[in-house]
Parts: structure tokens; sequence; C-alpha cells
């Protein structure tokens, strides 16, 4: 038996005698608790569902190599990419990013533009114009 049929059992019980009992005090305190048993199981969902989520997260952040630029190494199992952590940071979203040509390690992310590199900065390819 899961948490839910349990609960839906225990409800159906209370609802029964609740439309059994002769006195109107009793009848009222049992919808109470029927109504605040509701509103327990409702926000235990509710948390259970946002715990998930957060593992979730938490799983995924140890997956993910961050090195000085926006640009992180992403390892799941058998899958190795690197992503925008801009877009993991403000919405929790793994984007796969875009080399960029050249012999840098400059990257683009599809969702949020944002260009930035993975590792170290190489300065060497930077393109310094002089007039
Ligand atoms: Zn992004």
């Amino acid at each position: 038996m899961s948490l839910i049929s349990d609960a839906f059992a225990v409800t159906d019980r209370i609802k029964k005698l609740a439309e059994k009992a002769k006195d109107a005090q009793i009848r009222d305190e049992l919808v109470s608790l029927l109504m605040l048993f509701i509103e327990i199981i409702n926000e235990n969902q509710q948390l259970k569902k946002e715990l998930d989520m957060l593992k979730d997260i938490e799983e995924k952040e140890q997956q993910i190599e961050r090195t000085n630029g926006n640009i992180a190494k992403y390892k799941n199992k058998n899958k190795e990419f690197y992503i925008c952590t801009n877009c993991w940071d403000s919405a929790r979203t793994i984007v796969q990013v875009e080399k960029l040509g050249g012999n840098n390690n400059d990257f683009r992310c599809p969702n949020c533009e944002n260009i930035s590199f993975y590792g170290e900065r190489k300065i060497f390819d930077t393109v310094i114009k002089k007039r």
C-alpha cells in the first residue's frame, strides 16, 4: 500500500464517520479533521516533488566540471559535452554549447547567446587591432 492509497482509505473512513455522526459538533469536527488531513497530504506530495527536483539538481551539479570561464564540462554516465553555466545557474537547464572556429577554446550558447571559454582563456588567440 502506498501512502496515497492509505490516505484515500483514511479519508473514506472519516467521511463515513462524519455521515453517520448524529451530533452536529462531532460531524463538524470530523469534517475539519478531514480537510486538514487532505491539506497535509497535498503539502506532503508537493514537498516530495520539490525534494526529487533538488536531488536531481544536486546529482547534475556533481557531474558538472567548472573552470574559470562560463563554459563547463558535463559528464554523464556515457556522455560528455560542454554546457553553458549561465543557463544552468539561472534556469537549471543543461544546454550544450557550440565550439567557435579558430584555435581557441571559445564556445557559444545557442540558448542565451553567451560566448565564453572552458579552462583557461587563451590570450594569444585574441586579436588586438592597432591603428
Ligand atoms: Zn546559455
